[in-house]
């Protein structure tokens, strides 16, 4: 099977050295910059149900640490490897800087399929995991979040097991925890509310209004973006999951879709005509097609490299808000920016998660947790005030946004490193 770890750290690595050679650094800063400082790869015995032990690998990789501790999350599926690992480790300290947090960057992972294995198998599996990082993780170290197939349940288990090794409370060493836990409020709804920040800054820049949308995926980031677009006023005419999407030209309402959805397992049929549907006035269309939608404003929020050299040409949206990681290939994303389409950078447009895992670990620090409202707050402060730095950026220097924001990260880290 191909890597795509690897061209993902080939890709990452190439706009580093691109945006290096560009502010002037010199090669041997360059390699510091796409080298990890530390990598840790581990293979670890778990006690299945049935008495078998089972080796799994593991890895923690920790890219930079000019910035502040490291910051990252830990993924659990089949296809982890240690290229793929350290290519999210080293965008994380890009998306960290870019945020302006105080925090460098990491990402850890467990080659497995969650659904093979029982909640049990899940939780030894997390508490072993931790066992093998305990050591060269911590609150001013390296902090985990969840990823891909981890879950607040999963970072309650990660963190007792690591305060039993440590023998005291550190609920700043993990974030995304339950509320109960030491979580934080705002934290789920995060990544969607501060694609919206970014979206309403950038059309406040643009002197814009009244926008349609369509949102590709409708998972945790897609449905909240929707939804809280939606709440903003926006009309958002398409929405997808993995099955099909949906177009409602007058607007759909995404809490009435994701009831919908859950009931009947996609949103696919929750709009159509005829009698055995229960609202009118949509048309169920592909993936594909939401994509080449003629909408103003087109959020991929589900996989990676879904706008690319085939499809790129019938894009009609004027503005891409990457939601997703990547989903944009290179050559889609120059084409598109040649073209006049205004593209916000994956480090920075789904940067809402990571900054209020940033507002939970202060939290847990000072032990005070504020309200959502607070939360939400400081949420819209931090990325409106990162947003307004890398669009002066590209504006003056007339650079792209990502551009703009691999400068911006670089130029950061570096004056940390120096
Ligand atoms: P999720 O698992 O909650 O949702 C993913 C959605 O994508 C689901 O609706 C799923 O049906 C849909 N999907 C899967 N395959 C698809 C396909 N072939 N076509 C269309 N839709 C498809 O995941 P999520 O947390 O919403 O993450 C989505 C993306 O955002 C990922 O790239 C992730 O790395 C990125 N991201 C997430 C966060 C976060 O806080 N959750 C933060 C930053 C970036």
């Amino acid at each position: 099977m191909e890597n795509q770890g690897k061209k993902m750290l080939e890709s990452a690595q190439s706009l580093i050295i691109k945006t290096g050679k560009k502010l002037g650094l010199d090669n041997q800063l360059i390699k510091r910059l796409i080298e990890p400082e530390m990598v840790h790869e581990f293979n670890f015995p778990v006690k299945m149900d049935n008495g078998e032990i089972k080796l799994f690998k593991g890895f923690r990789i920790q890219h930079n640490s000019a910035l502040g501790p490291y910051k990252g999350g830990i993924r659990f599926h089949p296809q982890v490897n240690r290229e793929e690992s350290q290519a999210l480790a080293t965008l994380m300290s890009i998306k960290c800087s870019v945020a302006g947090l105080p925090y460098g960057g990491g990402k850890g992972g467990v080659v497995l399929n969650p659904k093979e294995l029982s909640e049990d198998e899940l939780e030894r599996l997390s508490r072993k995991y931790v066992d093998q990082i305990a050591a060269f993780i911590g609150e001013n170290i390296d902090v985990p979040a969840p990823d891909v197939n981890t879950n607040p349940k999963i970072m309650a288990w990660m963190l007792d097991e690591y305060e039993k090794i440590i023998g005291r409370k550190s609920p700043a060493t993990f974030t995304g925890k339950p509320i109960e836990k030491g979580g934080s409020l705002g934290r789920t709804e995060a990544t969607g509310r501060g694609g919206v920040i970014i979206l309403n800054a950038l059309l406040s820049k643009l002197r814009k209004k009244s926008h349609s949308i369509a949102v590709q995926g409708f998972g945790n980031v897609g449905y909240y973006f929707a939804k809280i677009a939606a709440e903003s006023g926006f009309k958002v005419v398409a929405v997808s999951d993995s099955r099909g999407g949906v177009l409602v030209k007058d607007g759909l309402d995404p809490q009435t879709t994701l009831k919908c959805k859950n009931e009947k397992g996609s949103v696919a049929g929750c709009y159509c005509r005829g009698s055995v549907c229960d609202l009118s006035f949509g048309q169920p269309i592909s993936n594909e097609e939401l994509l080449e939608l003629p909408v103003d404003v087109l959020v991929p929020a589900a996989l990676e490299n879904v706008i690319n050299e085939k499809n790129m040409k019938k894009i009609k949206a004027k503005i891409i808000i990457e939601m997703a990681n990547g989903p944009l290939t290179e050559e889609a994303y120059e084409y598109l920016n040649e073209k006049g389409v205004i593209i916000v950078p994956d480090v920075l447009a789904n940067s809402g998660g990571v900054t209020v895992s940033y507002l939970e670990w202060v939290q847990g620090k000072q032990g005070y947790w504020w309200t959502e409202e607070e939360v939400n707050q400081r949420l819209k402060d931090s990325l409106e005030k990162a947003f307004a730095g890398i669009w002066q950026k590209s504006q003056s220097k007339k650079i792209s946004l990502k551009q703009a924001a691999f400068e911006t990260a670089i130029e950061r880290i570096v004056a940390a490193m120096r």
